[in-house]
């Protein structure tokens, strides 16, 4: 990832993508404290343009808040890095990834004299499963590693240490042979995939968990105002692994992942062991919303130009 062409926006600047280094005794390496976003942008009839910007800017500003991490640029000075990130590197389609973190201006948990440094890196990231996936929907466990607790390490925040419980949930499922892993909260309810919120589809009505211990998608918040707009019944409820297994149909959720449908769960087919019709209606309407083919809010779509 580092040794390749291109700009990163760095505390302010542009710089070359081979540039944009910080020392070994970085403070966010060592304990984790930062917090980051997950963007994309889509080619559009008027040009690429980052779906849902204004949101994601404000989620990694609310982080950034519930860390204590004071932010040194403002909102809309991140919104324009974002747009430059994907404008300079001359890219039609990008992931984006906007991040705070400390640096080694001091080391220990006792640092007083820490600074915050934000970062904008934009690249292409075509599909995050298999293409095929999208269709034919993927192949999920139940992990034995826990979703986070509301006070434990905070869920509202997208926060880098958070993600070593994703990393070890999402390497155990692919040792065994899955696509991804399905978290259970502290409670033992589904809470949400490594890096996707979970939908699941029974007799037409859509369920999804409840904001506790999974990310307040934005993705997920996409799918309540899509589901709206579709006519369709959608509740936030506490969900069983087991009602999982009996669903119509399951779909995970997320900037990255998109609409992923959900096949199967700990062996169990789930419905027709494939994107089901509901599911199909929302990726469609999903990736209508991303490339402007349709728009339920126009301010969904920033150009970068
Ligand atoms: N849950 C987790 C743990 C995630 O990392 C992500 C990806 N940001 C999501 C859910 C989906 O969030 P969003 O739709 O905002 O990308």
């Amino acid at each position: 990832m580092a040794d390749r062409d291109g700009l990163i926006w760095f505390d302010g600047e542009l710089v070359p993508w081979r540039d944009a280094q910080v020392h070994v005794l970085t403070h966010t390496l060592h304990y984790g404290m930062g917090c980051f976003e997950g963007v994309r942008a889509y080619a559009t009839d008027e040009g690429t343009a980052i779906f849902r910007l204004k949101e994601h800017t404000d989620r990694l500003f609310d982080s950034a808040k519930i860390l204590g991490m004071s932010m040194p640029f403002d909102r809309e000075t991140i919104n324009e890095a974002c747009r430059a990130a994907v404008r300079e590197n001359g890219l039609e389609e990008a992931y984006l990834r906007p991040m705070v973190f400390f640096g080694s201006e001091g080391m220990g948990l006792r640092a007083d004299n820490l600074k915050t440094h934000v970062i904008v890196a934009a690249w292409e990231w075509p599909s995050y499963m298999s293409p095929e996936a999208r269709e034919l929907g993927i192949k999920v466990q139940t992990s034995s590693f826990t979703r986070h607790h509301v006070n434990i390490s905070v869920t509202r925040a997208k926060a880098n240490g958070q993600y070593i419980n994703s990393m070890m949930a999402l390497a155990e499922a692919q040792r065994g042979g899955y696509d991804e892993a399905l978290l259970l909260d502290p409670q033992g309810y589904a809470a949400e995939g490594s890096g996707e919120n979970l939908f699941v589809v029974k007799n037409g009505i859509i369920y999804t968990p409840m904001l506790t211990s999974c990310l307040n998608g934005i993705t997920r918040n996409t799918v309540l105002h899509m589901a709206e707009h579709l006519g369709l019944e959608l509740h936030e409820k506490l969900i069983t692994r087991d009602e999982i297994y009996i669903a119509d149909e399951a779909f995970f959720t997320g900037t990255a992942a998109e609409v992923l449908p959900i096949r199967e769960l700990d062996g169990r087919t789930i419905g027709e062991g494939r994107r089901g019709p509901v599911t199909e209606k929302v990726q469609s309407l999903y990736f209508d919303l991303v490339r402007g083919k349709q728009a339920l809010d126009k301010r969904w779509l920033t150009p970068v130009a």
